[in-house]
């Protein structure tokens, strides 16, 4: 499984073409120390799969620049005094933030459910252009300083990378294609709704847009992605332009390679991200309380090979379940889908209701109607023929 990064490797090769010499060999540094990283990923999932239950402690360890994380140093902890690098302090209180999210929102015991020990290194390597999550612990980058800076600025990216780490604990979504597309967008939704509850955001208040702190001002672009309008995040020589789509008509069809970010996970995520962001912005008020409701139990009634389909069925079927059928709730899920082109199965929304069915009731009526004059017609005969034979 390759490894879950908050840049992806579309704007990573951009980059290693850019005309600042910097810019340049760092994009191609980051992308070596990224493929290097996905193999040695592989190696510890094979021999260090077990993780140790601990009430979600943190654990904040610094790299100083270097690229092993056996040798990085324990700089913080749950115990001990705030750290003189803000750097520290930022991916602690990330980190918990997103623990307290999941607790008191979700009624998640961390990332496994189990109470998962967090861990994160900072200062990983020099200017590396990347934060991720390899299964065990984040990694963050400072940034190169001419596109990125300091990874652990940005609550959302820290949410978003810890969020891969619930969906493998739970639906396990392969990072392929649609199931792909499916866990990045989890990670993207669950990475705004943490930004949104810290800050007390409403569906209307917030931006909408994943990893707007984490580019330098140089950079026009706003942010990596917006799920508000996916393909607007960034227009400029640096990253290109946003390649994310907001509906199926413009799905893009990739190999799954890497070259191909496996399908477009990182590039089709645009289209369950506009979903969430409609139902959010339709029902109004907290994204995190319905909406986030109902994302969440879908995850985790998922499995690794839900498609788009597959899953807007699910969040119907939940909405259902958490808020009745037929509520308001129920309805716009179904507007949702509907709106980035997805047809909710044997499902209604707020537009078809109100006017297919009372013409369905009518006519049903008409028939029963109907069928009952014929039974009267049939019960007349029958009585006309018995007081004819009594008589006869
Ligand atoms: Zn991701």
């Amino acid at each position: 499984m390759p490894l879950c990064c908050i840049v992806p490797p579309h704007i990573l090769e951009r980059l290693s073409q850019s005309s600042s010499p910097i810019v340049r060999q760092k994009a191609l540094e980051t992308l070596f120390n990224t493929y290097r990283l996905s193999g040695e990923r592989t190696i510890r999932a094979l021999s260090f799969a077990s993780t140790s239950p601990d009430s979600a402690r943190r654990s904040i360890y610094d790299c100083r620049n270097g690229v092993s994380l056996q040798r990085a140093r324990l700089v913080r902890t749950e115990d001990g005094p705030a750290s003189t690098d803000a750097s520290v302090n930022r991916a602690f209180d990330g980190l918990g933030s997103t623990r307290d999210f999941y607790r008191t929102v979700l009624e998640r015991d961390s990332i496994d459910g189990r109470g998962m020990r967090l861990n994160a290194y900072v200062h990983y390597d020099r200017d590396f252009q990347n934060a991720y999550w390899d299964g065990q612990q984040m990694v963050f980058g400072d940034g190169d300083g001419e596109v990125f800076v300091d990874f652990t600025k940005s609550l959302d990216v820290i949410a978003h990378e810890l969020t891969h780490g619930v969906t493998e604990f739970t639906a396990n979504l392969t990072y392929h294609n649609q199931p792909g597309a499916l866990n990045e967008s989890m990670s993207d939704v669950f990475g705004v709704l943490v930004k949104q509850w810290v800050g007390r955001q409403t569906a209307e208040q917030a931006d909408w847009l994943i990893g707007a702190d984490i580019l330098t001002p140089d950079i026009a672009g706003d942010a990596l992605r917006s799920m508000k309008a996916p393909g607007t995040a960034y227009d400029n020589d640096a990253l290109g332009k946003d390649p994310q789509p907001g509906h199926m008509n413009d799905y893009v069809e990739l190999p799954d390679t890497s070259r191909g970010d496996w399908g477009g996970v990182h590039i089709n995520s645009g289209i369950p991200n506009k979903a969430f962001y409609l139902l959010a912005s339709e029902l109004g008020g907290n994204a995190w309380e319905a909406p986030g409701h109902i994302w969440y139990e879908s995850l985790r009634a998922s499995s690794t090979d839900t498609n788009f389909q597959q899953f807007a069925d699910t969040t119907y079927a939940k909405a259902g379940q958490l808020y009745g059928a037929s509520s308001k709730q129920q309805r716009l899920v179904y507007d949702a889908w509907d709106g980035v082109g997805i047809r909710v199965t044997g499902g209604s929304g707020s537009k078809t209701a109100p006017t297919a069915e009372p013409e369905d009731t009518l006519q049903e009526l008409v028939r029963q109607v109907s069928r009952i004059g014929e039974q009267v017609e049939r019960l007349a005969a029958d009585v006309a023929d018995l007081k004819s034979a009594a008589n006869g």
